[in-house]
């Protein structure tokens, strides 16, 4: 479609509305590679391909909107984490950024752990066969039935977020006759989001026992006391999609604090600390996040510095990644529908998923790129916000973006970054159907979750 046939948006940026956007990018055919995972890029007729695979024939053969996942990418952040941390520390991949049975087997094959925090997800990792001392189990209200099966399948790890759970957790774990490890999940005060972190006043939620009045003190003393439950350490988790290192830092001087404090009071070093996961990636070009051996490095470092001053051996860390590994491994496809440019404002370019497909837009106001991925172009950038196909204006999957004037419907856009917490996120709304993720690695591309149909939309409709 030519230009004159749908009349673009604004293009200048002394005519630019307010919004959260940058300059356009000087060419925007070029693919970022920190914001597209490490297999994409342009083949010689200028489509995007990922695992040598062009998105035409991927959209032709899985349809659209789908999710494609960059399998060697995926492995490869497994192994960089694992090697950033070494052998004396431990990396839980969190699932619920996104889980499925062939994630497990990958995260098996590169040597992680698993977290997991309700029961369709303990069932997926024991399914896909995560040993289960490799797995530790989150949660603030695990049911007494999810407990139950996590300590006799033998997990790992409980991590304990309530004085109830304390005497929950134990009971059973006395039932059945073992003494199930936990940790204590602590609130430290320290709230970190993106690039700032506030260290005061973040009781106020409903994760974990707070630090704050002796409370955590308190809880260790019930958990040492209790027959069922082997304390091995205590946990923090901070917050998400983090960049600076401070609230970590912070963090860890609490957390070590609170060990010294259980030396003196019952003359045990608990051997290990959890500091959570939370490690920001690159949903636009202004990102920076850091990479695994910085982040290792920085949290080692201030682990093992307050531990020489408070006299402790310094305990088995562990690190809870789930964005940073799987986020940047995943694009959306989506097919353009329908585009209203808006005259002094933007247009409006519709696609056919939405916030069924990505709620974090809507949700948490996040930030993405896109780009026109079937071909390139070298028409003007043109201010755009993409749209879903929902009833709902919210209904935003990349709130301010430039694409190419000459975009038409029937192109195809991607959005990068998209591998956590979009799939696992997803909805039904308007019984639309779920999109596929499908895995993408040297030339071949098989689904790993299938696409809903409106079976499945039926069958759980009973009538
Ligand atoms: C959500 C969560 C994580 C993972 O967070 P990311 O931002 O995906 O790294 C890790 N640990 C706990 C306890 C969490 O709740």
């Amino acid at each position: 479609m030519s230009r004159s046939a749908h009349p673009a948006g604004p293009r200048h940026a002394d005519v630019l509305p307010e919004g959260h956007y940058s300059a356009p990018a000087a060419d925007l055919n070029a693919l970022d590679e920190k914001v597209w995972s490490r297999t994409v890029t342009r083949d010689a007729d200028g489509a995007l391909t990922v695992g040598g695979i062009a998105v035409a024939r991927l959209a032709e053969e899985f349809g659209t909107p789908a999710y494609f996942l960059d399998e060697s990418d995926f492995r490869a952040r497994c192994r960089a984490w694992a090697d950033a941390f070494g052998p004396d520390a431990d990396v839980f991949y969190a699932g619920k950024a996104f889980l499925s049975r062939a994630i497990v087997r990958w995260l098996k094959e590169e040597g992680l752990n698993l977290d997991v925090c309700s029961g369709g997800e303990l069932t997926t990792a024991l399914d896909a066969g995560m040993p289960a001392e490799r797995i530790a189990f989150h949660g603030n209200n695990k049911t007494v039935a999810e407990i139950e099966r996590a300590v006799e399948a033998g997990v790992g790890r409980i991590v304990l977020d309530s004085f109830q759970e304390i005497v929950r957790v134990a009971h059973i774990a006395q039932r059945h006759g073992v003494r199930q490890r936990v940790q204590i999940r602590v609130t430290v005060g320290v709230e970190a989001h993106t690039h700032e972190f506030i260290a005061t006043a973040h009781e106020d939620q409903k994760f974990g026992i707070a630090l704050a009045d002796g409370q955590a003190a308190e809880a260790v003393r019930r958990a040492l006391a209790l027959d069922g439950l082997e304390l091995i350490g205590v946990h923090s988790h901070i917050g998400s999609q983090i960049f600076d290192m401070a609230g970590f830092e912070v963090s860890a001087r609490r957390v070590v604090q609170l060990l010294a404090e259980i030396r003196d009071e019952h003359g045990v070093e608990l051997p290990e600390i959890d500091l959570g996961g939370g490690l920001g990636i690159a949903y636009t070009s202004d990102d920076d996040p850091r990479e695994p051996h910085e982040i290792a490095k920085a949290l080692s470092d201030i682990v093992t510095r307050e531990c020489e001053s408070a006299k402790l051996r310094t305990p088995r860390i562990s690190v809870e990644p789930g964005r940073a590994i799987v986020g940047p491994t995943a694009f959306t496809l989506y097919e353009v529908g329908t585009i209203k440019p808006l005259e002094g404002l933007r247009t409006y370019v519709s696609v056919d998923g939405g916030m069924s497909d990505n709620i974090r837009t809507a949700l948490y106001d996040a930030e993405y790129s896109v780009a026109l991925v079937s071909r390139t172009s070298d028409a003007e950038p043109t201010l755009v916000r993409v749209v879903g196909k929902h009833c709902e204006s919210g209904d935003i999957v990349v709130k301010d973006a430039f694409l190419p004037a000459d975009l038409a419907p029937g192109d195809l856009i991607a959005v990068p970054a998209t591998g956590a917490y979009c799939r696992s996120m997803a909805s039904n709304y308007n019984h639309a159907l779920r999109p596929p993720v499908v895995a993408v690695r040297d030339g071949e591309a098989r689904v790993i979750v299938r696409r809903e149909t409106e079976e499945d939309l039926l069958r759980l409709d009973v009538g």
